[in-house]
């Protein structure tokens, strides 16, 4: 028999995030995950980061996490999103050397003393008094705590399905978890089923790269880990190819055979990361779709196909791979699949991620009804840290909207629950202005060293940063260039930009032609502190809206709720808000705007009523 203070169930992107942290934290902490070598395994894609995604893997790093810094240090192809738009939106994404970056994980999971991996099967939990005592291998070993933290992925009933052929697994070449999902189906927690599905793997040197446009990695290399982890020296071209009309004829064609298409899948897919047979049915004016072509790696030839994700039968695979420019000799080394799954409705949970029914019992990642490595990382965390501050008797770690994107994707999961699977977007969240991946440390640095999750080193690089982007601001405000000066016709040449009085380098940065670099008298400042300084800037104005707006919030958040207040006067409210409101009697505009289902615009109008009566 063994003790520990925390229990993780699963070596997933959430898993090792939550032992991580915890650990850091001073916990003794089991893992215990099917196979050791899945450690940190990515089921699907090779890559890190993206719209949103980077945001999320930004913070995790931020607060002591390791996503970021195995994404650097495996990465084969970096590049910035939405590069030409604004710092709020901008992401950076890294394709990974898939094998490199489990490697890494289990590196840096291996660093934590306090970390003990098991590897087996947890098959039950043992419970008392819907407290949490521990688990149950299927070696028939116990391994006791008081908190579990469950992030089994796709595993929880899963079903994959290629054409009609299915067969139960967690993924390719993975058992499910059959015993485990019977067992949390007996617990009074709402559940369903959710799919996803992978694209087939395909043999590199049977690709023509004549046929395809090709998308080399950026230089100067953009990373996600702000602790100036060193990428390898090797990059990878990346190609686009797309889908052609005949390939979308040969999947209309198919669609008999689909499992998608003739109901044998129950589960609701991906929206933003549909099959290829969902994109050309929901898109039936488009004659083609994009086709990333990434390498999986440096030492291997396997390639990922980006957007063909597909269960459709292996043979109408074949047609379908050979439809394509660049692919009419590839060979399939593996075929696309789909898989269904549980998931758990996270309205049954607290905003720590532990359960409502079950005291000690997290939550977190797929198994919540999220989608991706980054979303589940970023639950990990917060699943963790929540754990180890109950352990030690500590007040909760609740990150809200305007602090992060994980307080976004826990707020958003919890008020909303979920009916598909959940992906983050920079459009989720109101205070984007603010949660930019370019300031991840600053909003959460100080919050992760007071956790306990921060290194020494990492500390005194943060304050370096801080400390040179404040200084850097103060300069910029400080320094005036006069109209018809040699630094007024620096800047001229460089940006076309007039000046017609004197301003400050402050003032002049905002105008959206003139970047740092761009700037007269500027200085030479690492590339982070550079990104820092420039949206600082540029978003000043907006910023300090957005401080205000946040400020108001938080008084409104005091206002009280009359007892014997009728919901149903309030103009505008929908039924269903009506309806939580009226079962659940918030006493105050916090407790009501923490209520599942109950959206800002509902609190606006709540507000206004309560301030007319
Ligand atoms: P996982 O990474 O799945 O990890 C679960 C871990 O739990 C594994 O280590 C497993 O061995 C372990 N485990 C499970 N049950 C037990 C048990 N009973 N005992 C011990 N250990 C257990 N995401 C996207 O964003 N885009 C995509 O296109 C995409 N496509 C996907 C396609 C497929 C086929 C699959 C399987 C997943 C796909 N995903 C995709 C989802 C992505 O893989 C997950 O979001 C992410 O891996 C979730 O992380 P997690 O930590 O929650 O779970």
């Amino acid at each position: 028999m063994d003790n520990f203070e925390i229990i993780v169930i699963g070596g997933g992107h959430a898993g090792v995030e939550a032992a991580n942290a915890a650990a850091k934290m001073g916990c003794e902490v089991a893992l215990v995950t099917h196979k050791e070598s899945t450690i940190g395994q990515m089921s699907c894609n090779p890559s890190i980061g993206g719209i949103g995604k980077s945001h999320l893997a930004k913070e995790v790093d931020a607060l002591g996490g390791i996503m970021a810094i195995a994404a650097d240090s495996s990465g084969i192809h970096f590049r910035t999103l939405n590069s030409t738009k604004g710092p709020a939106v901008r992401a950076t994404r890294i394709q990974v050397d898939r094998s490199l970056y489990k490697t890494n994980i289990k590196k840096l999971l291996l660093r934590e003393k306090n970390i003990q991996i098991f590897e087996a099967s947890v098959e039950d939990l043992i419970l008392k008094n819907n407290h949490t005592k521990g688990v149950l291998t299927s070696c028939g070993k116990t391994i006791k705590a008081s908190k579990v933290v469950l992030t089994t992925g796709t595993f929880l009933g899963g079903i994959m399905h290629t054409g009609f052929k299915k067969k139960p697994g967690g993924r390719d070449g993975d058992p499910s978890s059959t015993k485990l999902a019977r067992k949390l189906r007996e617990l009074p927690f709402k559940t369903g089923r959710l799919k996803t599905g992978t694209p087939p793997r395909l043999e590199g040197q049977t690709l023509n790269y004549k046929k395809f446009t090709k998308q080399p990695s950026e230089i100067p290399t953009p990373t996600l880990s702000s602790t100036k982890t060193k990428p390898p020296p090797t990059t990878v071209d990346c190609y686009i190819t797309r889908t052609t009309k005949e390939t979308h004829k040969l999947i209309k064609n198919s669609l008999n055979k689909s499992p998608l298409y003739t109901g044998k899948i129950k589960g609701t897919g991906p929206r933003y990361c549909p099959s290829i047979e969902d994109k050309v049915v929901r898109f039936n004016q488009k004659d083609s779709h994009q086709i990333f072509v990434e390498p999986e790696g440096i030492s291997t030839t396997t390639i990922y196909p980006n957007g063909i994700s597909t269960s459709l039968p292996a043979e109408t695979q074949e047609q379908l791979i050979r439809s394509i420019p660049g692919f009419e000799d590839a060979k399939i080394l593996k075929y696309g699949y789909a898989i269904e799954y549980d998931y758990f409705d996270p309205q049954d949970l607290k905003y720590t991620l532990e359960t409502k029914f079950i005291s000690g019992l997290y939550f977190a990642g797929q198994i919540n009804g999220t989608t991706g490595y980054e979303e589940a990382a970023a639950q990990g965390m917060a699943a963790g840290i929540n754990a180890a501050l109950k352990v030690k008797n500590k007040k909760a770690w609740i990150p809200e909207r305007h602090e992060a994107y994980i307080g976004v994707l826990i707020d958003d999961l919890i008020r909303f629950g979920v009916k598909e699977p959940y992906r983050m977007f920079t459009s989720r969240a109101e205070h984007r202005l603010i949660l930019r991946e370019d300031n991840a440390d600053m909003r959460l640095s100080e919050k992760g060293r007071k956790l306990g999750l921060i290194s020494d080193e990492a500390w005194r690089g943060f304050n370096k940063k801080k400390e040179q982007s404040k200084r850097e601001i103060e300069r910029l405000k400080k320094t005036t260039i006069q109209p018809n000066s040699k630094e007024a016709g620096e800047l001229y040449k460089q940006t076309k930009e007039n000046l017609k009085a004197p301003k400050s380098l402050f003032e002049i940065l905002k105008r959206p032609a003139v970047s740092y670099q761009k700037l007269p008298k500027k200085r030479n400042l690492s590339k982070s502190t550079i990104v820092e300084v420039e949206a600082e800037t540029k978003y000043s104005g907006y910023v300090l809206r957005q401080e205000k707006e946040i400020k108001k919030q938080k008084q409104n958040r005091q206002t009280k709720i009359p007892k014997d207040m009728d919901f149903n006067n309030v103009i505008g409210l929908s039924n269903e808000a009506k309806q939580r409101l009226i079962e659940s009697q918030p006493k105050n505009i916090a407790r009501a705007a923490n209520l599942p289902g109950i959206t800002p615009a509902a609190i606006s109008l709540l507000l206004v009523h309560l301030k007319k009566h």
